[in-house]
């Protein structure tokens, strides 16, 4: 496995940076993952433009242009061989000589990048779905930026993991803001797809994004609203969208089926729309 870090392709073992990174030190840094499929980037430009943004709301300059990150993805997705998975980016505020809260002055910006396999079309939580629980959302203010600070996320996706669940939803203020690492949406009796409207209350989904998209250009209708847990046990359908997951059924919530807790007709011809959108659309 190569791994990228500040400008070089090197051996995982040799991947290191600093115990003086702020992204170490403080999560000082944003992140994004985008999936691969048969050696190509999935919605790509999306991902970059998200990733240009999140940086540009914590004023961190990008220490490459996006075109270039672009192509730093794509030779490390062939040096790796990579057919299907994803590339893993981070950036950070880079390594200082101290530990200073306010940012430090002259110090470069620390990028780095992995690759994974995943068989992300043919994966078996695709075909049966997933359960999920629900969590309080403990998160701060700002979750439309991708930060690396996601301990909140790591310890909802234990609790999940530990309930025998494939995603934990959170929620606030009595509705759902978003999975740990997901997009949540629900196919309402009447047949209209529901999701929460981008704000700082969720990470704007690339997948999502596109999912919107495809389903209003086949005249689907969707509205961006929050929902509530109850409203989701009550649905026809109930899914998840992530870069990695793509398009997946939910077919229980803390233990309850969703209709009749099997991968509903809207979720996969959802799902093969958007596979359908990916390849066409692969870099
Ligand atoms: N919401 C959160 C909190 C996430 O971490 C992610 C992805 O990791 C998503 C939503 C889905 O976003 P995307 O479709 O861009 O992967």
């Amino acid at each position: 496995q190569i791994a990228y870090v500040n400008g070089s392709f090197v051996p995982m073992s040799e991947a290191k940076v600093s115990i003086l990174d702020r992204g170490f030190l403080f999560a000082d840094g944003i992140y994004e993952v985008a999936a691969v499929l048969d050696g190509k980037l999935i919605d790509s430009a999306s991902h970059l433009a998200r990733l240009q943004r999140s940086v540009g709301e914590i004023a961190l300059a990008l220490p490459e242009t996006t075109d270039r990150i672009q192509e730093i993805q794509k030779e490390l997705i062939a040096r790796n061989n990579l057919v299907n998975g994803m590339v893993y980016l981070e950036v950070t505020r880079g390594a200082d000589t101290g530990r200073d809260f306010a940012f430090p002055k002259g110090v470069k910006p620390t990028l780095i990048m992995f690759t994974s396999v995943k068989d992300i079309v043919n994966a078996e939580s695709a075909r049966t779905g997933i359960g999920v629980i629900t969590v309080p959302d403990i998160r701060w203010a700002r979750r439309d930026i991708k930060s690396v600070a996601l301990l909140a996320q790591v310890l909802a996706k234990q609790a999940a993991a530990e309930a025998g669940a494939g995603e934990a939803w959170m929620v606030e203020d009595g509705q759902v803001t978003e999975g740990g690492s997901s997009s949540c949406f629900i196919l309402t009796q009447d047949d209209v797809i529901v999701t929460r409207h981008n704000s700082s209350a969720i990470l704007p989904g690339c997948t999502r994004k596109a999912v919107v998209a495809l389903a209003e250009e086949r005249q689907l209708r969707v509205e961006e609203r929050p929902f509530t847990v109850a409203e989701a046990l009550a649905a026809k359908e109930a899914f998840i969208t992530s870069a990695t997951a793509f398009v997946q059924a939910v077919v229980t919530i803390d233990g309850k089926p969703v209709a009749n807790g099997k991968p509903g007709p809207m979720t996969k011809r959802l799902r093969e729309i958007y596979v359908d959108f990916a390849k066409a659309t692969a870099v």
